[in-house]
């Protein structure tokens, strides 16, 4: 209402200090500063005031203001106190009780939680689960190691995924989870060259793993 805005700025006094000249007119802090650099004097009374600290605060106007009710600024597209988002906030509360209900104002519009990832889209506070939910930049478990990657990361990782299994190197047609591809082509893989065990007693064959057997026979 218009008793508790600044004359000069037109704002609405939620957060100002108002203060008052010596016959009572009364402006917030921010607009008695600007005016006292253009002349040192009370623009409506013109009385001297030669700076800030001669003006005194008027408490009683900040303390009615605070018993206030008014509606809550994620109502509105604009903050300017009035209703103009019919989807918006429809609480109704004293001025004191603002600040903590807007923390969790589920109307304020907030960022996407990974912003920092590069996310741009801003919504109101309760669409953020849904949102989280899809969001390009969100992060998701590798399936197969279970850390936690960008979704936009995931196929570069899975290239790279140590306990992701895939086909073995050496193409013997058995899937090896990639960090023990050494162990398997050391000790199992069927398509390892092997050096004859009778090496030593001259025998220079080389052959596959799986053709062993036909080597000995
Ligand atoms: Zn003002
Ligand atoms: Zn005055
Ligand atoms: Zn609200
Ligand atoms: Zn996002
Ligand atoms: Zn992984
Ligand atoms: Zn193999
Ligand atoms: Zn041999």
């Amino acid at each position: 209402s218009e008793d508790f805005m600044c004359q000069i700025c037109s704002e609405i006094i939620y957060n100002k200090l108002m203060r008052q000249c010596l016959n009572g007119h009364v402006f917030c802090e921010e607009c008695w500063k600007s005016s006292l650099v253009r002349k040192k004097e009370c623009c409506v009374c013109r009385v001297p005031v030669k700076s800030i600290d001669e003006l005194s605060r008027n408490r009683t106007i900040e303390n009615l203001f605070l018993k206030t009710k008014i509606h809550c600024p994620f109502s509105l597209e604009q903050v300017n106190f009035q209703i103009k988002d019919e989807n918006g906030c429809k609480e109704v509360l004293l001025v004191e009780n603002l600040k903590s209900h807007m923390d969790k104002c589920l109307f304020q519009i907030i960022d996407c939680k990974f912003s920092k990832e590069g996310c741009t889209k801003r919504f109101k506070k309760q669409l953020l689960e849904d949102h989280i939910k899809e969001c390009e930049y969100r992060f998701i478990s590798c399936s197969d190691c279970g850390m936690d990657f960008r979704i936009s990361y995931i196929p570069i990782h899975s290239s790279e995924c140590p306990k992701k299994s895939v086909p073995c190197i050496q193409k013997c047609y058995k899937n090896v989870v990639r960090c023990e591809m050494n162990k398997h082509t050391d000790n199992e893989c069927g398509n390892t060259v092997m050096e004859c065990k009778y090496k030593e007693a001259g025998c220079e064959k080389r052959y596959l793993r799986k053709n062993q057997n036909v080597h000995f026979s």
